[in-house]
């Protein structure tokens, strides 16, 4: 033990265990992870093929990869680091995501693109969460990061609060804006801290494939 350590001993986040790390190994492996769910969206489903709802009316998006299941402690660890500026516990979310992908190595896309948040918010906030995330796993596959082409120039109120599908689909439309760099971009994974409804993904999706982008892919930290 360092002197660091004795003076500031370190528990785990959720269990309250002295750890090493911000969230203790054993409870980072009993977190509840995403096992089978529709490619498209990567909504939990019992086989792993297209759910009803994609199959009614597929979003624009080719492929979802969600590595954990918006549940308890999940969405404790996102909130934390979202709204209480812990870049520990983001830091954990980054690392589990990367490991998620080397056990299953996504198509790997041309570049990362974190969903934009609305300028002053994240000045408000201080930080893009889905920002950070994407730029430690373009570090850890080695792929380009792009945060300029894609801004949100329209602030929105939070999606999860509007009750009607159409009320959220109206809060995000025209929200985004894509210049496109030279030469465009074919194949961008869009990355986020949590795919709720997936409608501002969709939207941005949408605001992509009118820029020239030929294909589009999520990688979401928690699905709910
Ligand atoms: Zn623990
Ligand atoms: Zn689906």
């Amino acid at each position: 033990m360092n002197f660091l350590d004795w003076l500031l001993p370190q528990h785990c986040y959720l269990c309250a265990k002295p750890s090493p790390s911000v969230v203790c190994l054993d409870c980072v492996k009993a977190l509840p992870y995403q096992q089978v769910a529709c490619p498209r969206c990567g909504r939990a489903t019992r086989h792993p093929r297209l759910c009803t709802h994609c199959r009614r009316e597929p979003p624009l998006f080719k492929h979802t990869h969600a590595v954990l299941r918006y549940l308890a402690p999940v969405d404790q660890l996102i909130h934390a680091a979202k709204y209480r500026h812990d870049f520990s516990v983001l830091a954990v979310l980054a690392e589990i995501m990367q490991q998620h992908f080397e056990q299953h190595p996504p198509q790997l896309p041309e570049v990362l693109m974190p969903v934009p948040l609305y300028p002053v918010r994240q000045w408000g906030r201080g930080y893009n969460q889905s920002h950070i995330l994407a730029q430690k796993l373009a570090q850890h596959l080695n792929l380009p990061l792009d945060y300029r082409s894609c801004c949100r120039v329209k602030n929105t109120e939070q999606q999860a609060r509007l009750r009607s599908r159409e009320a959220r689909h109206a809060n995000v439309y025209e929200a985004f804006a894509y210049f496109p760099p030279y030469p465009a971009w074919q194949h961008v994974a869009l990355i986020d801290d949590v795919f709720s409804t997936g409608s501002t993904l969709n939207e941005i999706t949408r605001v992509l494939l009118a820029g020239g982008v030929k294909r589009v892919d999520i990688w979401c930290c928690a699905r709910r």
